[in-house]
């Protein structure tokens, strides 16, 4: 006899199969992703105004984002050469702004970080997910910082105004931020509220804001960067800066830090012939986004097929 499907899964799995095609069919997740696509459309409106340029996403790579946590590195063997699963296109943004013709460019951008599990609870880590990633050469921290304030009122303004009945279906209510969003120093917040200051700001604050002052990957200047954060405890949204493009600049940090500078030749090269420009940027996460809109309390509530650190991956 031909054995059924329901034998040929295991059954925790095929209780997680069922929740997740319950959570596809319902109304709640049409409405997230009602609210999605005008947020999509609404970043999209911007960037085109604005005049970015949209790059394609960059998926595999000889080098990719360090990052400054731990996440587990994907290789994939190609031809007998070796390549990387892009964790963010940062280093990619900087190298078209090479291009004495473009000024400005953005990508939605797919990345790959395999967090470790102990990220299971946080409500706000995925192991795939979208930035808008953006990279400028016309603006300086001030001025970015300014441009991400109009992009979010934007947003949210437009997908209040357009999305009423998702909204009140999903019991959301959205206030249009007002500007300019409040700034702090990290250094001033971790003395105050001790590490987790972020998350304690956030679970304050009502309106997006800033923190400033972090010590993070080789190509960030430490004067000049900045990270965006949702209120309501929705925590970190964006990340970004000025960049380090000086060829001494990047090898100095890279060794004060222990970098391997190996994984990194070509990039250093281009740095060496005084390729790079400096610029100015920052990527904010898709589905935290959605998240904040939404107001969900899990980010695995975003989509369809979203994959949380720790959990059983079954679609
Ligand atoms: P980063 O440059 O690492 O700060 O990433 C840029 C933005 O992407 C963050 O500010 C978050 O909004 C989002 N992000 C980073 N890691 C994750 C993750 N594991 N899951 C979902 N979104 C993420
Ligand atoms: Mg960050």
């Amino acid at each position: 006899m031909k054995r059924s499907i329901k034998q040929t899964m295991e059954k925790t799995k095929l209780a997680i199969l069922l929740s997740k095609v319950k959570h596809v069919k319902s109304e709640k997740l049409a409405c997230v992703l009602a609210i999605q696509t005008e947020a999509l459309a609404a970043l999209h409106d911007f960037m085109h105004r604005r005049r970015f340029t949209q790059l394609m996403p960059v998926v595999v790579a000889p080098m990719t984002d360090p990052l400054c946590h731990g996440v587990h590195d994907i290789e994939i063997d190609c031809d007998s050469q070796k390549l990387k699963l892009t964790k963010s296109m940062i280093l990619h943004k900087f190298m078209a702004l090479m291009s004495d013709h473009l000024s400005h460019v953005y990508i939605m951008s797919p990345c790959v970080r395999l967090e470790p599990k102990a990220c299971k609870d946080s409500g706000r880590h995925l192991l795939e997910f979208t930035q808008l990633d953006m990279e400028t050469k016309d603006l300086q921290k001030e001025g970015f910082m300014s441009l991400i304030e109009e992009l979010v009122g934007y947003v949210v303004a437009r997908v209040k105004k357009k999305c009423d009945c998702a909204l009140r279906l999903l019991e959301r209510e959205l206030i249009v931020p007002k500007r300019p969003f409040k700034v702090f120093k990290s250094a001033d917040l971790k003395a105050r509220y001790g590490k987790d200051y972020e998350k304690i700001m956030s679970e304050k604050l009502k309106e997006p804001f800033w923190i400033t002052g972090f010590k993070r990957e080789f190509y960030d200047r430490e004067d000049a960067d900045y990270d965006l954060v949702w209120p309501e405890g929705f925590g970190e949204a964006m990340s970004g800066g000025q960049r380090h493009y000086k060829y001494g600049d990047l090898v100095r940090i890279m060794r004060d830090r222990g970098y391997d500078e190996k994984q990194f030749g070509a990039y250093l090269e281009l740095a060496r012939r005084g390729l790079l420009k400096p610029t100015c940027g920052g990527g904010i996460g898709i589905e935290r986004m959605v998240r904040f809109l939404t107001g969900l309390p899990h980010i695995r509530d975003v989509g369809p097929f979203t994959k949380v650190p720790g959990e059983d991956i079954v679609l």
